[in-house]
């Protein structure tokens, strides 16, 4: 699964790996205001945003009814170690098989890959950030024994605590962006791809060979 943001829909543009990768797979979300106005734009219009942290927060939701296990891979040590303790306190009937930082080396990775095929997680939970994540995916999907592997950014993050997701409010609003950029200005650089897509959205046509001006 693969929620798309503009970001990730802009570098496609460019990066035809990437594009593949995301043609290939099973579900894609709109994780983003702008992906859901281009829909309407297009006159295909999409329901509504659905961001790695809703998905995330909806499968553990769905995952402690129905007793669903989890394997979380990426974001901090201590990131990763909170969020398991959260969701096992919120989520009781949910089993995290195992864990594993984002910060990992090649000879990490093989160990890493092992321990998932072995444990046969439900939900593989990927947040190494975006496209990191995909490529990860895409690299391994064939060999992981998992029955669902989703990118989810910075979501462990959000669900550890260590950062705060905008109040309902700016989502709703759809300014959940501008409160990232206040709470973390370091992000400004990837924001200005923003504007690009908008215009993009509103004066080039995309076809299935690549961009081409209307
Ligand atoms: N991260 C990681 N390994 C890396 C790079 C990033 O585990 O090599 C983690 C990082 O700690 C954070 C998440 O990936 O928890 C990325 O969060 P961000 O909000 O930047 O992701 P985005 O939502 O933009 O994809």
């Amino acid at each position: 699964m693969v929620t798309l943001n503009p970001e990730i829909s802009m570098s496609c543009q460019q990066n035809l790996e990437l594009r593949s990768i995301i043609n290939d797979a099973a579900h894609l979300t709109a994780d983003g205001a702008g992906i859901v106005m281009v829909s309407r734009l297009k006159g295909n219009p999409l329901p509504e945003r659905v961001t790695g942290c809703d998905l995330l927060i909806n499968l553990l939701e769905m995952g402690n009814k129905k007793c669903w296990s989890f394997y979380l891979l990426g974001a901090s040590e201590l990131t990763s170690k909170k969020a398991s303790e959260v969701i096992n306190m919120k989520y009781p009937n949910v089993s995290i098989l195992g864990r594993y930082h984002g910060f990992f080396d090649h000879r990490e990775e093989a160990r890493i890959v092992d321990e998932i095929t072995n444990l046969r997680p439900d939900v593989l939970v990927v947040a190494l950030g975006a496209p990191k994540a995909e490529f990860w995916i895409h690299k391994f999907k064939n060999t992981l024994n998992a029955r669902v592997a989703i990118g989810v950014g910075g979501s462990l993050d959000t669900i550890a605590g260590t950062v705060k997701r905008a109040p309902v409010i700016w989502q709703k609003i759809n300014l959940e962006w501008l409160y990232r950029l206040i709470k973390q200005p370091s992000r400004w650089k990837r924001q200005l791809i923003l504007p690009r897509f908008a215009m993009k959205a509103l004066f080039f046509k995309e076809n299935c060979n690549g961009p081409t001006k209307d």
